[in-house]
């Protein structure tokens, strides 16, 4: 079960709160003893992480079934500053995105037809999400409604998030739903849950 990863993205946080929210939730991670402060590289290989915090005493606490031999798990990776976070296999785009203000869904990848992005229609996605990274703001025009929404307002299809704060749980069991919608509540956001493999 190596190099496995369950996701947690803050879909809100700016650049600027991303900081000091890691801080907090870390704080609250170790007073739970879910993680310590101590940190290891070994099984990490998060994108702008080289390591993450090492599983405390109760780590437990944040998992949904008993515990199961062959753990304890990795380390927990905190990534701060504006990227993009992809699951499953690690495509580089979201398969469809959804318009927050009319709800027309402009779709990507035309499963089952074709398992590549179509680069004509996820061509200002890509533009909207450089710009974001780069300066915070990036907009993309709705082609059904005309709006030009935020980048980041947009849904995408499962296993795409963008986001400024991220936490990647190493070979860690499946969490708790109780963990993640606690997680979900002191991060004060909208967040994307992904799974994946290096
Ligand atoms: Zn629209």
């Amino acid at each position: 079960m190596g190099d496995h990863f369950q996701r947690i993205v803050d879909a809100e946080a700016t650049e600027e709160e991303a900081g000091p929210l890691a801080e907090r939730i870390v704080d609250w991670l170790i007073s739970e003893g879910v993680i310590t402060r101590e940190t290891s590289g070994e099984g990490v290989y998060s994108q702008s992480a080289d390591e993450g915090y090492v599983p405390g005493p109760r780590w437990d606490r944040a998992v949904a079934g008993p515990a199961e031999p062959g753990w304890p798990p990795g380390p927990v990776a905190v990534m701060t500053g504006r990227d993009y976070y992809v699951g499953g296999q690690g495509e580089d785009e979201a398969d469809c995105a959804i318009c927050p203000r009319c709800d027309a869904k402009t779709v990507v990848i035309d499963y089952p037809e074709e398992f590549e992005a179509d680069e004509e229609v996820w061509r200002p996605f890509r533009d909207a999400i450089a710009a974001w990274r780069r300066t915070g703001a990036g907009g993309v025009a709705c082609s059904a409604c005309g709006a030009l929404v935020p980048v980041t307002e947009w849904r995408f299809g499962p296993g795409f998030d963008l986001g400024a704060l991220a936490f990647d749980f190493w070979d860690w069991p499946p969490l708790g739903a109780a963990f993640l919608a606690e997680f979900a509540e002191r991060l004060g956001h909208r967040t994307g849950e992904q799974t994946g493999k290096f």
